[in-house]
C-alpha cells in the first residue's frame, strides 16, 4: 500500500511514507478505540435496561463505568498521537521537500532555467508543496486509516447482523466511487486553474520588473487591463473548479448518510418481522452516529487530494531530472581550456558549429565577433553552465563534461556584464567570492579592485546595505565588485564579459587597472566588445555565425585583412564619428 508508487503519486520522502503510515496506524487505533467506547456505552444501557425490567443486572454497573472511563482516558491519548503523527510531523515534511527541490534546482543544467519559467519553479517550490502539505497532514493517514478501520468494524458488523450491516454501510462505497469517478473533471479544473495562476504571477512579475518602461511609455493603463484581465479569469476558473468539486462532495457524504435512513427501514422491518431484538438495531443507531464520523475529514479534502496530483507530478517532474553530475575530484595538469570540434545549439537553434581553438593558461584570449555570433555562448560553455552538443572542452586535459559542475566552477571566477548583487552589505557582496573570507581579505580585494574610494563616501562603508540587486549602485562600481569578488576567489581560469554600457572614463579607467591586477597568470577568456581592448590580447579569436573565422595575435590579424580588420576600422570610422558630432 505503501510503495514506491504511493511515494512518487503524493510526491513524498522516505520520511514522509513513514510519517503516513505512522499517520495511518494512530488513525486505526483512534477509530477502533471510539468504536470500543460507542460499544461501551451499549453495554450499559442494556445493564440498565435489564436492571429496570427485571432488577437483574448482566454485569457489575461501576465495571462499566470504569471501562468507559478507561475508554475516554485511551481515545484523549490515542488522539493526541493521532494529531503527532498527522499535523505535527508534516511541517518537518514540508521543509524537507523545499530543500531537496531547491537541492536538485542548484544541481540542474542551466540549459533548464533557459526553458523554463522562473514563477513556474518558484509556483512548484512555494504553491504546490504548500497544497501537498494538506494532503500530507489532513488526508493521506486519515484516509487509508479510516478504510482500514471502517474495514474491521464492518467485519464485526457483519458477523452480529449481515442485514443491517449492510443497510448502514452501502453507502460508504458508492459515495467514494461516485468521488474517485469523478476525478477526471476535478482534475482537468484543477490543472487550468494552475495555468491560470501562473498567468497571474507572470503577469504581476512582468508589470513589477518592466515597470519604469511601462510609465516611460505611458502604458499603465494597457498593461493594467492586461493583468485585471488575467486575475478575472483565474477567479472565474477558480469558481468553477471549486463548483464542480464541491458538487460531488456534498453528493458523497449525502449518500453516505442514506445509510442512517436505511438502517431504520431495515430495522424496524426485521424487528416488525420478529427477526431482531429491538436492541440489536439499537446498537446499530449508536454505531451509526460515529461510523461516518472519519470520513469526513478525509472527505472535505479529498477533491484536494485530487487537485493536489496535479502539484505532486509537477514536483515529480523535477525530482526526475537528469542532472549535471560529474566526479568530485578536478586535478588538471595546468588551467589550458581547449574547445575540440565543439559544437551546440539552445533547442533547436545551431549556436556554435565545430569551434577549436586553445585559451592558455598565463595568457589573455580575447573572442570578437559581431553581435550573436557566439562569443557568450562560448564562455558559458567553458564554464559548463551549458553541456556541448559535439565535440569536448578540456582544462589542463580534463573533459569538463566528467567533473561535477561545482567542482569545477571553484577554479573559475567570472565577471559579466550583469553583475548579480544581492540585498545585503557591500561586505558581504564581495564576501561571496570565497566563503568563510576575513574581514581583512576582503578590504584587500576590494583596494586592489579599486572599490575603496567610492565605498569610503558611503554612509555606513563596506556596511552599506545595497538595496535588491544593487541598484543603489552605478555600472562602473557594480562591475569592480564583481572584480573584487573574483580577486577575493584568486580563481586560475578567469572568463570576463567586457562591459558594453558606456562607463565614464574615470569608471573605465578604474575597471582597467582592477581587472589588470586580477588577470596576473591566470588563464583569461575575454568577451570584447570594443576593438580598443583586444589590442593587448595575447591571441584573438574572431567569430562569425557560431565559427571560428579568425585566429591570432593583434597584429597578424590585421595584417590578414580579413573580419578583424574590418571590425577595427569601423570602430575607428564610429569613434570619429562621435568626435565630430560632439
Ligand atoms: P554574442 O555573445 O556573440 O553576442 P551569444 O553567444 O550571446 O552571442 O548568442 C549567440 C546566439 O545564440 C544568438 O543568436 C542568440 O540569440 C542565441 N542565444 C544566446 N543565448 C541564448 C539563450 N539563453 N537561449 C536561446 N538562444 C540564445
Amino acid at each position: 500500500m505503501f510503495g514506491e508508487k504511493f511515494k512518487r503519486k503524493y510526491a513524498l520522502t522516505d520520511k514522509g511514507v513513514q510519517n503516513v503510515k505512522k499517520g495511518t496506524f494512530w488513525t486505526v487505533i483512534v477509530n477502533i478505540v471510539v468504536m470500543g467506547g460507542v460499544s461501551v456505552l451499549y453495554l450499559l444501557m442494556i445493564n440498565l435496561m435489564n436492571i429496570l425490567k427485571d432488577n437483574h443486572a448482566v454485569m457489575n454497573t461501576v465495571l462499566i463505568f470504569i471501562l468507559l472511563a478507561v475508554f475516554v482516558l485511551l481515545s484523549y491519548i490515542t488522539h493526541i498521537q493521532q494529531y503527532t503523527a498527522t499535523y505535527g510531523l508534516v511541517y518537518g515534511e514540508v521543509k524537507n521537500t523545499r530543500i531537496s527541490l531547491a537541492e536538485k534546482l542548484r544541481k540542474l543544467p542551466l540549459g533548464y532555467f533557459n526553458k523554463k519559467d522562473i514563477a513556474d519553479l518558484t509556483e512548484t517550490i512555494m504553491g504546490d508543496v504548500n497544497r501537498m502539505e494538506h494532503v500530507w497532514s489532513h488526508v493521506l493517514g486519515y484516509l487509508h486509516g479510516s478504510f482500514i478501520s471502517t474495514g474491521i468494524i464492518a467485519i464485526f458488523l457483519l458477523i452480529y447482523d449481515w442485514r443491517l450491516a449492510i443497510a448502514c454501510l452501502w453507502g460508504v462505497p458508492v459515495a467514494f466511487t461516485l468521488l474517485f469517478g469523478s476525478r477526471k473533471w476535478t482534475s482537468k479544473a484543477s490543472e487550468r486553474l494552475k495555468k491560470a495562476a501562473i498567468r497571474v504571477s507572470d503577469g504581476i512579475q512582468e508589470t513589477l520588473e518592466n515597470i519604469m518602461e511601462i510609465r516611460s511609455t505611458n502604458q499603465v493603463e494597457r498593461y493594467l487591463q492586461g493583468l485585471y484581465r488575467k486575475i478575472d479569469e483565474h477567479e472565474k476558473v477558480m469558481i468553477k473548479g471549486e463548483l464542480l468539486s464541491g458538487i460531488f462532495v456534498n453528493a458523497a457524504s449525502v449518500i453516505m448518510r442514506l445509510g442512517v435512513a436505511t438502517t431504520i427501514l431495515v430495522g424496524t422491518n426485521l424487528i416488525v418481522h420478529g427477526r431482531i431484538d429491538f436492541m440489536i438495531l439499537f446498537l446499530f443507531l449508536m454505531v451509526i452516529t460515529r461510523i461516518y464520523a472519519p470520513f469526513d475529514q478525509s472527505l472535505a479534502l479529498i477533491a484536494e487530494m485530487f487537485v493536489s496530483q496535479v502539484s505532486a507530478n509537477r514536483m515529480m517532474e523535477i525530482y526526475d531530472l537528469q542532472v549535471a553530475s560529474g566526479k568530485d575530484t578536478f586535478e588538471p595538469a595546468g588551467h589550458d581550456i581547449e574547445f575540440h570540434h565543439v559544437s551546440f545549439a539552445y533547442e533547436n537553434n545551431d549556436v556554435l558549429k565545430d569551434v577549436s581553438f586553445i585559451a592558455k593558461e598565463g595568457e589573455v584570449t580575447a573572442l570578437v565577433g559581431p553581435s550573436g555570433s557566439g562569443k557568450s555562448t562560448c564562455a558559458k560553455l567553458a564554464a559548463r553552465l551549458f553541456d556541448v552538443t559535439n565535440g569536448i572542452i578540456t582544462v589542463g586535459g580534463i573533459d569538463i563534461n566528467s567533473v561535477d559542475p561545482e567542482i569545477l566552477l571553484s577554479d573559475y571566477s567570472m565577471v559579466f556584464q550583469e553583475v548579480v548583487l544581492f540585498d545585503d552589505s557591500i561586505k558581504e557582496n564581495i564576501r561571496l567570492g570565497k566563503r568563510g573570507a576575513t574581514d581583512e581579505e576582503v578590504y584587500k580585494a576590494a583596494k586592489a579592485a579599486n572599490c575603496d574610494e567610492f565605498v569610503q563616501k558611503l554612509p555606513d562603508g563596506y556596511d552599506t546595505q545595497i538595496g535588491e540587486n544593487g541598484t543603489k549602485l552605478s555600472g562602473g562600481e557594480r562591475q569592480r565588485i564583481s572584480i573584487a569578488r573574483a580577486l577575493l576567489k584568486d580563481a586560475p581560469i578567469v572568463l570576463l564579459d567586457e562591459a558594453t554600457a558606456s562607463l565614464d572614463v574615470e569608471n573605465e579607467t578604474k575597471v582597467q587597472e582592477a581587472l589588470s591586477t586580477l588577470l596576473v597568470n591566470k588563464t583569461v577568456l575575454f568577451i570584447a566588445h570594443r576593438m580598443r581592448t583586444v589590442q593587448s590580447a595575447d591571441k584573438i579569436i574572431v567569430l562569425e555565425n557560431g565559427k571560428v573565422k579568425e585566429e591570432g595575435t593583434p597584429s597578424q590579424l590585421y595584417e590578414m585583412n580579413g573580419l578583424y580588420h574590418h571590425m577595427v576600422d569601423l570602430q575607428k570610422e564610429s569613434a570619429a564619428w562621435k568626435v565630430e558630432n560632439n
